[in-house]
């Protein structure tokens, strides 16, 4: 299931120069991501990229792509510009797809013109997408157009960035007399001047003002108040950069068109561990409600091809004349079981084939769900979720001395064969691919601090394996997945007793983690490390969401729990 083959090592031995894409990637919300800069996040051989990249945005990078951080590290300075031209430069002239990706708009004060004159003057070819800038954005999900008839017919974007020896270049008289909406980018230290320079060029002290920190995620915040009030009002709320001020009637108009904080999940931010291919349902469910959604992949699907053991269970399969039975335990499962049958040139008329209707067992909904993309409507699926009870109900119905074909994971649940084998079936237990374990190192380190800092609401776990994967990855285990690997839907926990070192790993208190799971079996994952535990009603997408909207929704259902409010 691998995806997005890189061609660098291709181009490398042609000798071909490679090109740069000066993007932005917007304020910081995934989903103001451009279309085009959201498929350079996957196809770029290196992503070089600075801070004011969310988490969010960072998740959309695939693990294996290549990245060089070229920002302000807490207390360090930032890497000087002639380096980054530099990175640019000698990335590309390696035949690399360089995606340069920036903070908002990539000419609103990101110095994108100045990289464009060095890879100019190296012969190298670029391309620009422009992004969504703060500067028109913060002020947007906090309500504020920054043009509106009524009360202003313009907008200046100014950069508040001090010079060295501590003054701004700033013509405020001019700025007054304009009548317009100020943004003021890169403003929170030089506050005090810029109020000072506007109510001292005649701006009266009652003009609305706001100051806007982080907008458009999750942890947006927004002081609004007067010009003279605003400086106060801001140390009072301790805001901090990344923030903007925004100076004009326009302002006012917040208190009346606020809307993101408003929705049901506005505010509120998820880690969701689920492999790659599984992700987006639930993912764009929960950015539907107002979240923003980290994804960050715990397991990855493996596919055993060339499966030549398939092959010849199914040409077995085929010949058999008693009932026939065909199992699925998870929808990667079945959705690798058809590829294999293309990839075999196998027909489908042949191996449906015998003296009756071949039967159809599947675990779960999401599962039966699956196979009806294949128009196959499943004979047997249990209530309960788990491999025991799919075992027992195909044991209840089918015909002693039937065949059962289960096509699975390799070392799945070891509860489906036992009921099988007992009414007295035939079984054969076909591995089609392996769990392994991912980890993004670049996201591991950010998602640690936001946990840290409590900015992480729930994660989701949808199987014992994503609950592992997640742990492994936070503590950075590099090591291979090896015997620990499980059948997505029937994990089993295991049995290690909880100590102070599983809920202290990697410097994580995992106590702090509220952690969403789909079963009975994850949640056993999840609870030894010590995580707060809750149970999706039933093993479905639509019930995970179901239980966050319930635990953290706006207006529905209980608040959270003190000792996870995290701020
Ligand atoms: N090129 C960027 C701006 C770079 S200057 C753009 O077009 O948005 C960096 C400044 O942008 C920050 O100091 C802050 O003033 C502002 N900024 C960027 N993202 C922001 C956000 N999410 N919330 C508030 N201000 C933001």
């Amino acid at each position: 299931m691998e995806t997005g083959q890189k061609m660098a090592g291709h181009r490398e031995k042609t000798g071909k120069t490679g090109k740069v894409w000066l993007a932005g990637a917007g304020p910081g919300d995934a989903g103001l991501l451009t279309v085009k800069a959201e498929k350079l996040m996957e196809r770029a051989d290196v992503i070089v990229y600075d801070a004011l990249i969310s988490a969010e945005l960072m998740s959309r990078i695939p693990s294996e792509t290549e990245v060089i951080y070229v920002g302000k590290h807490a207390g360090h300075h930032p890497v000087p510009q002639e380096e980054i031209n530099r990175i640019l430069v000698r990335e590309a002239k390696k035949g690399k797809q360089v995606l340069r990706l920036k903070g908002g708009d990539p000419f609103v004060f990101g110095r994108g013109g100045e990289e464009l004159e060095a890879l100019a003057g190296a012969g190298i070819p670029f391309e620009v997408v422009p992004g969504v800038t703060s500067s028109v954005a913060v002020p947007a999900y906090v309500g504020i157009p920054v043009t509106h008839r009524d009360y202003t017919s313009s907008f200046h974007v100014i950069t508040g960035h001090a010079r060295k020896d501590g003054t701004l270049r700033i013509d405020f008289s001019s700025l007054v007399k304009l009548k317009g909406t100020l943004v003021f980018l890169m403003s929170v230290s030089s506050m005090e001047q810029i109020v000072n320079g506007l109510l001292g060029a005649g701006m009266s002290p009652d003009m609305p003002a706001a100051v806007l920190e982080r907008g458009t995620t999750a942890r947006q915040r927004s002081v609004v108040a007067t010009v003279g009030t605003l400086k106060a009002e801001s140390d009072r709320a301790g805001i901090r950069t990344p923030a903007l001020i925004l100076v004009g009637k326009v302002c006012a108009l917040s208190d009346r068109l606020h809307w993101a904080e408003d929705r049901p999940l506005g505010g509120r931010q998820f880690l969701l561990t689920r492999p790659r291919q599984n992700m987006s349902a639930l993912a764009e469910q929960l950015r539907g409600l107002g979240a923003q959604v980290i994804e960050m992949p715990a397991i990855r699907t493996e596919v055993i091809s060339p499966n030549e053991t398939l092959r010849e269970a199914l040409a077995g399969f085929r010949q058999k004349q008693q009932e026939k039975w065909l199992v699925f335990t998870s929808p990667i499962g079945v959705t690798v079981f058809f590829e294999q049958l293309v990839k075999m040139q196998m027909d489908i008329r042949d191996i449906f084939t015998g003296s009756g209707r071949v039967k159809v067992g599947a675990i779960g909904r999401a599962t039966a769900a699956a196979l009806e993309k294949y128009a196959l409507m499943p004979d047997v699926v249990p209530d309960v979720y788990s491999a025991e009870a799919l075992g027992e109900r195909i044991a209840g119905t089918a015909v002693p001395g039937g065949h059962v074909l289960v096509v699975r994971a390799e070392k799945g649940s070891e509860d489906l064969l036992p009921p099988l084998v007992s009414a007295g079936l035939s079984v054969e237990d076909v591995p089609l691919y392996r769990t392994g374990y991912e980890m993004n190192p670049v996201l591991r380190e950010e998602a640690a601090s936001l946990f840290r800092n409590g900015e992480i609401d729930a994660v989701t776990f949808t199987s014992a394996s994503t609950v592992r994967g997640f742990v492994r990855a936070m503590e950075g285990a590099a090591e291979d997945a090896g015997s620990a690997a499980q059948t997505e839907e029937t994990a089993h926990a295991g049995s290690a007793a909880q100590t102070e070192e599983t809920v202290h790993a990697g410097g994580l208190d995992y106590r702090q983690i509220c952690a969403v799971c789909i079963g009975e079996q994850t949640a056993r994952a999840a609870a030894e490390y010590g995580m707060h535990i809750e149970i999706s009603r039933e093993a479905s997408t639509d019930a995970m969401t179901e239980k966050i909207l319930e635990l953290f929704g706006k207006n529905c259902g209980k608040e959270r729990s003190p000792e996870h409010a995290g701020r």
